[in-house]
């Protein structure tokens, strides 16, 4: 078996037996996430919602498995699914969608610190760091990680 990480930040993805999606590995904490995101958008309406289920065709392969489309949007079929599972295609969006804020607030701020706006870079930054805190997508220690690298020039530590 090949060793996979997190879809999302690369770390050692959980190895429970029961996951929200098998052919996905995401970490404890993102894990988590997902079965949070998939909790709050259970009971919407498939446009409301970007996880889709797989819903049956009625048409069938050779090898009898039925061809199954996503209920969010037709781009995603697969063949063999059990109708009602989650479409991993839609967690796999979600997942690079996730990996993608926190890419824009993880990484080095593009202003100097020897630059006049470099103070204020930071503040706005911080802001960002808290919403992606709030919202799941970093944990309090890799805000506080990306805090301190910011800092450090302010407090004229190399
Ligand atoms: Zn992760
Ligand atoms: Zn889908």
């Amino acid at each position: 078996m090949t060793y996979e990480t997190c879809r999302i930040c690369d770390g050692d993805p959980v190895r429970w037996a029961e996951r929200a999606i098998d052919s996905l590995p995401l970490c404890e904490p993102h894990e988590n996430r997902l079965r949070d995101a998939l909790h709050e958008t259970r009971h919407r309406a498939p446009y409301e919602t970007r996880f889709g289920t797989w819903t049956g065709t009625g048409h069938y392969d050779d090898d009898g498995l039925e061809f199954v489309v996503c209920s969010r949007t037709r781009e995603h079929s697969d063949v063999g699914r059990v109708s009602g599972d989650l479409c991993r295609y839609c967690v796999a969006l979600w997942a690079d969608d996730v990996r993608y804020s926190r890419s824009l607030v993880l990484s080095p701020l593009d202003v100097d610190p020897e630059d006049m706006g470099y103070a204020r870079a930071v503040e706005v930054r911080v802001g960002r760091l808290r919403v992606a805190l709030e919202a799941g997508v970093i944990s309090e220690a890799e805000a506080l990680a990306m805090f301190d690298r910011m800092a450090r020039p302010l407090r004229g530590v190399a």
